[in-house]
């Protein structure tokens, strides 16, 4: 079984803790060379919720979104001279040469690209306008993928363990988030003081009111653009190696500094998340979920969903009859038995399991 440090960027295994080295099961139902999200996968998708369309379109899949790179991962993959990744340093040195959303920590989506995002109703995995400036439409891959942040190298549209393994994901984006903003301005307070010194790391600019220069993505203007990048004007490559050069010497130890009291927390829910991704025993009392909609399905199963938009489970239509006698009111083995006894049908531990993990069943 992989750890979870197998699905982060390299760059980070020698920094961070033991936490990460837990065994974690492969998020193989996200087949992301035949994307279980397009229509010709021959996955289950849900097809459609509130009459949207929910498959994603091939030339996008899931990188319908703008990640927000920082500093260190940026000079990591400049300084990575492999062929393979000619294409993503290309794609990053177009980006500087833009100056648009080009900053000494982040280099981060055009506020007008923030915006759109924020205000979309559907249209994730669907929307050309919204695809990554770092996705090859043609190829179908990522071109940065060895650098990828948060929540790139997080995020599954199905998991394994359903609702507890989105939940674990979720804790290790935002582990990993809080890493990116800490060792960011870890390497600014050594190369550019100023930008900490004066609080420009506690503005997030792509969420301010739009100029008429975000509408256009114009870059700031060249006074703007000299006062954030200090003495290092010209020179932001070399400021995003330097960065990495400096998160490469950290030790573990030194990382745990960096991260504070903050991360200890973050530790701590992660391993307890992690608990129960991969635990197997069931809560003694279950109900069934009121949240839960189903649908039938023209070969008389039923199609149930509860924890995602994007996944649902299908039973027998059976089965759903059975599924109405959890209500809360006594144990698990207890509904099992009368359900042995007056309808002569069982649902065994793995369809329980199942059930729970996609909260249909859910604790009482
Ligand atoms: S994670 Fe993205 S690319 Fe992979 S299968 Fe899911 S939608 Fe497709
Ligand atoms: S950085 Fe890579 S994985 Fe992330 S959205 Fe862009 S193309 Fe997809």
């Amino acid at each position: 079984m992989p750890t979870l440090l197998d699905s982060l960027p390299a760059l980070y295994r020698g920094l961070f803790p033991a936490s990460f080295h837990k065994e974690v099961p492969v998020e193989e139902k996200a087949t992301c060379a035949r994307c279980a999200m397009c229509k010709d996968s021959g996955a289950a998708a849900v097809e459609s919720v509130d009459g949207v369309d929910r498959f994603f379109r091939p030339d996008t899949k899931c990188c319908t979104f703008h990640p927000r790179l920082p500093n260190y991962l940026l000079g990591a993959l400049l300084s990575d001279e492999r062929p393979e990744l000619a294409e993503g340093r290309r794609r990053i040195e177009e980006k500087l040469a833009s100056r648009v959303g080009v900053g000494p920590q982040f280099l981060r989506p055009p506020a007008k690209y923030a915006l759109l995002y924020s205000s979309m109703r559907g249209a994730f995995g669907r929307a050309g306008a919204l695809v990554c400036p770092y996705y090859d439409t043609k190829g179908g891959g990522c071109t940065v993928w060895p650098y990828r942040e948060a929540v790139c190298s997080t995020w599954f549209c199905k998991y394994v363990a359903a609702e507890d393994g989105r939940r674990l994901w979720t804790t290790v984006k935002t582990y990993l988030t809080l890493a990116e903003i800490q060792l960011s301005r870890y390497a600014l307070l050594e190369l550019l003081p100023d930008y900490l010194l004066s609080g420009r790391d506690k503005v997030d600019p792509t969420h301010a009111p739009l100029r008429a220069e975000d509408l256009d993505e114009q870059p700031l203007s060249e006074k703007e653009y000299r006062e954030l990048w200090g003495a290092w004007v010209g020179r932001e490559a070399e400021l995003y190696r330097a960065s990495y050069e400096l998160v490469r010497k950290l030790s573990p130890e030194a990382f745990q500094r960096v991260m504070g009291l903050d991360g200890v927390v973050e530790l701590r829910v992660l391993e307890a998340r992690h608990a129960a991704a991969t635990a197997t025993q069931l809560p003694k009392v279950l109900k069934l979920n009121p949240s839960t909609t189903m649908k039938w399905l023209p070969d008389g199963s039923v199609a149930l969903g509860c924890y995602s938009e994007y996944e649902g489970l299908a039973l027998p239509g059976e089965a759903y009859a059975l599924l109405v006698e959890f209500t809360g009111k006594e144990p698990v083995e207890a509904v099992r038995e009368r359900l042995r006894e007056t309808k002569q049908a069982d649902l065994g531990p793995d369809v329980l399991r199942a059930l729970y993990q996609h909260r249909i069943l859910t604790e009482a």
